[in-house]
């Protein structure tokens, strides 16, 4: 089935039918029952070099008019990412999951379940730091531990794909996704899930966003029971609107560094100390903040 499959994605592929120039692409439908959104297309990621996706530094022709690429930041969480899941499955159609290494080793049995319905999983670091605020040694334990403890619990092999929590990166972070051929991962349209308490405002915010942009990356958390709940009607929604779901896959796999050991959480005391030293600084700025806004009558835009 899978060696048909692949011929049947090769001869297709070698037709020309990419709809984004200079993008493999191939049909993907063949397995999906009729009426489902199932998965328009394959994109088989080059990572080498530590290209970026999304904006705004991302290539803006990556997907074709009326194409999007559902992400999940955060999980896994196991209630919600499994009725995620159920979601996607009902619609035979696929993901990719940014998972962080702290959620990894409480839950990889999620992962696994992620990983066996071939859904994507790249990582989004380990504790969820402002990585753009933290040394090189950081940031590579950061990122290293994620990807080995999400390739321990994953039986398939992950992608070299990373999303930055806060979507904050700094050169430290971006040379080093390029030294490792890690693809950057950014975002077209953002649901701002965590914003709501509520479905109706995520589909909203993301068939808004199609209808300006046209296509593009999406990106949801899988922590949400909002979010969870909103899937099967979001998932209706892209079908009617005729919008068209596509899979990213890395062209090649992950090369795991040995011996990363996950970053050390800091202990209550020294937490406790780092909260004061930021309401300290953040006091000052604010006080900072108003002098200067005194002294500038400018409006500001
Ligand atoms: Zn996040």
């Amino acid at each position: 089935m899978r060696a048909a499959r692949h011929l049947i994605l090769t001869v297709l592929g070698a037709a020309g039918i990419a709809l984004a120039a200079g993008v493999p692409a191939y049909a993907g439908q063949d397995t999906c029952p009729a009426g489902t959104l199932g998965v328009s297309r394959v994109i088989d990621v080059d990572t080498t070099g530590g290209p970026w996706f999304g904006e705004p530094h991302g290539d803006p022709n990556f997907l074709g008019p009326k194409e999007v690429v559902l992400t999940f930041d955060d999980g896994p969480s196991p209630a919600n990412t499994r009725k995620i899941l159920a979601a996607l499955a009902k619609e035979c159609t696929k993901a990719t999951f940014f998972v962080v290494g702290e959620m990894v080793v409480l839950h990889p049995e999620v992962v696994k379940e992620v990983a066996e319905q071939g859904h994507t999983i790249g990582i989004h670091s380990w504790s969820h730091p402002n990585l753009a605020r933290l040394p090189l040694k950081d940031v590579v334990q950061e990122v290293e531990a994620t990807f080995d403890a999400a390739q321990k619990a994953s039986p398939t092999p992950i992608a070299p794909f990373f999303r930055y929590p806060y979507l904050s990166s700094s050169k430290t972070t971006v040379d080093y996704m390029k030294s490792r051929n890690i693809g950057q991962f950014a975002v077209d349209i953002d649901s701002q899930d965590w914003r709501v308490r509520s479905s109706k405002p995520v589909i909203a915010r993301i068939m808004a966003g199609l209808k300006r942009r046209g296509r593009g990356i999406i990106l949801m958390h899988d922590i949400h029971q909002w979010t969870a709940d909103a899937l099967p009607t979001l998932l209706t929604q892209l079908k009617a609107g005729g919008y068209k779901v596509v899979q990213l896959k890395a062209k090649t796999p992950l090369q795991l560094i040995a011996d990363v050991s996950p970053p050390v959480k800091p202990t209550k005391k020294a937490q406790a100390r780092s909260v004061h030293k930021r309401s300290k600084a953040t006091a000052w700025k604010l006080k900072h903040r108003n002098r200067m806004a005194q002294q500038v009558r400018k409006p500001s835009v």
